[in-house]
């Protein structure tokens, strides 16, 4: 058969070039010995969720430490999948949690000379190389319908066969001459197989970067590289990609490694080196006591959005995936609890082989420390950037007032006190801690523990004798006062010898103000929420807790 005859007639493009020429339009690149260049590929699906950055902080610590290149390409060959305003919000997300690429699509960078990096702004360069290997007998267009496909499917799972196109199913791999012709002739439309050479019955050992050694089956499958509307398939078009790009790692998820007996094969027929593959193992939750996969329908922390709307502190998020891909990164940061986690040396042998468990009240403990370790202006910072973004209206009008805010957040923080509290988890909850803070938002519910008599005499004694100007010390002294008045013990330990000669102690007494003022039975220090609320405050609802 005339190959290059068949191979002007299925891609007769004018345009390509010569093979050589494309190896001249990105070479090599100059990069020290063992710098890593890598990327993430995401198709521009507009979900981007855990998985994506936790394989991309992997791909930039590794790119980052080896003094190599991270990258942006789109794998945007499936239209039907992609959505507007994907391509940004990918580079948004990952920049919120400080992930930031060298190069690629949408990324201003004088690095930028290996692209187009959109796939489908490369249709020629792999045009060129499937008019390559039809030349070479090593690739063959194939006719067959939907239906034809679905039967000989049908037929080989009733074999109990491994279903897909090869060996004798692959029917058009043997076409004659005047066959292919004739079935041109007719307008069928067609699609552009490899004809692969391997046979199940040779296993390759192969070395995964983060898996080890594993074996895998020789690929027989004649799979599509060119779709019918001349556009590639990941397969075919990752291969020429990161060949072209000088991708020298590529860390993917698990669910690829099925595939990988096909990319071997293509990266020989095509003549080009294999990168190094490192497949990362799924996240995993626990759910009901059972292991298992984080799903995109059950899980809304699957997706990366959910951590910017709940107002996670986004180097906890880094920190927390750190502990997960380097088993070794807790320890060195119990060590160097002030270093950067950019300062860790980042170690692909120590990525996890199998499921990564994903653990929520993990990340909010990481998350609380990391938070107690800003200042309150800090703080103020990182919560009002997420009131300007997903707040109420009520919060933007608070966070309005800095000074106001920066006293709550150093009392209800505990800056400058004894003890560092780490109550704020995240942004959301934080700034819900400050609703009291604020008439408008202030809702309490009296749920006190004393008849109204012994309420209304505790609130109104201590309204009578309230001055903001008091000290703490002066102000105990005042609650103290007030539940002698009120028949309550003022000395815990009084309390404790004789109870029933108290309606209670001074610690319910302080429990009945602090309902009052802040609408819950705990707060942080009493005195110093009347002080930050103020004098009209106070007394405007020391009364209003009165019961009727
Ligand atoms: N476009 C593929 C995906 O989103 C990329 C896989 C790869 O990184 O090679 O799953």
């Amino acid at each position: 058969m005339d190959l290059k005859k068949l191979a002007s007639k299925l891609i007769p493009d004018e345009n390509l070039l010569p093979l050589e020429e494309y190896e001249k339009l990105y070479p090599e690149r100059e990069l020290k010995k063992g710098a890593e260049v890598t990327r993430l590929a995401p198709s521009p699906t507009g979900f981007i969720h855990l998985g994506n950055l936790y394989s991309a902080l992997a791909d930039e610590r590794i790119a980052h430490t080896t003094g190599g290149i991270f990258y942006l390409r789109i794998e945007d060959t499936d239209l039907k999948r992609k959505v507007d305003g994907a391509v940004d919000s990918v580079i948004r997300s990952l920049d919120y949690f400080g992930v930031c690429f060298d190069e690629g699509a949408e990324i201003a960078s004088p690095l930028n000379k290996y692209g187009p990096y959109y796939q489908r702004q490369r249709a020629d360069i792999y045009r060129a190389f499937a008019k390559n290997l039809i030349e070479r007998g090593l690739a063959y267009p194939c006719f067959c319908t939907e239906d034809e496909l679905n039967a000989v499917r049908e037929e080989q799972t009733a074999n109990k066969e491994i279903t897909g196109y090869y060996g004798r199913y692959a029917k058009c791999r043997n076409l004659s001459e005047e066959e292919i012709y004739a079935n041109l002739e007719a307008g069928k439309p067609f699609v552009i197989r490899l004809k692969s050479q391997g046979n199940t019955a040779n296993k390759i050992t192969f070395r995964d970067a983060i898996k080890g050694e594993i074996t895998v089956t020789e690929n027989d499958q004649d799979v599509v590289i060119l779709k019918s509307d001349g556009i590639p398939t990941y397969h075919f078009a990752h291969a020429i990609d990161d060949h072209f790009m000088h991708t020298t790692l590529v860390i993917r998820g698990e669910e690829w490694l099925s595939s990988l007996p096909i990319h071997l094969e293509l990266f020989s027929a095509l003549g080009f080196k294999l990168p190094k593959y490192g497949h990362t193992c799924s996240l995993m939750k626990v759910d009901g006591g059972v292991k298992r996969k984080l799903s995109k329908r059950k899980d809304p922390e699957l997706s990366l959005d959910y951590y910017r709307k709940a107002g996670y502190y986004p180097r906890a998020v880094v920190k927390y995936l750190m502990t997960i891909l380097n088993s070794n990164f807790e320890e060195w940061e119990r060590k160097n609890p002030q270093a950067d986690y950019r300062d860790f040396k980042f170690s692909i042998d120590k990525m996890g082989k199998s499921g990564a468990l994903f653990d929520i009240d993990k990340l909010n403990d990481v998350s609380k420390a990391e938070l107690a370790t800003l200042s309150a202006e800090q703080t103020y910072d990182f919560l009002n950037g997420w009131v300007n973004e997903f707040g109420s209206e009520a919060d933007r009008q608070h966070f309005a007032d800095r000074e106001y805010i920066i006293k709550i957040l150093n009392l209800i923080c505990g800056i400058g006190g004894k003890k560092r509290r780490k109550d704020i988890v995240r942004a959301e909850t934080g700034v819900g801690m400050l609703g009291y803070f604020f008439d408008d938002t202030f809702a309490p519910e009296y749920s006190y523990r004393f008849d109204a008599p012994t309420v209304n005499a505790v609130l109104n004694g201590f309204a009578a004798v309230y001055d903001e100007s008091d000290d703490n010390q002066t102000w105990f002294a005042k609650v103290k006062g007030v539940a002698a008045d009120c028949g309550f013990a003022s000395e815990m330990s009084d309390y404790k010898a004789n109870p029933q000669n108290y309606k209670g102690s001074v610690a319910d007494v302080a429990e009945i103000l602090r309902i009052a003022v802040t609408g819950m039975p705990n707060s942080p220090d009493l005195c110093t929420v009347m002080g930050i609320i103020g004098r009209g405050r106070t007394l405007a609802r020391l009364s209003a807790g009165l019961v009727k």
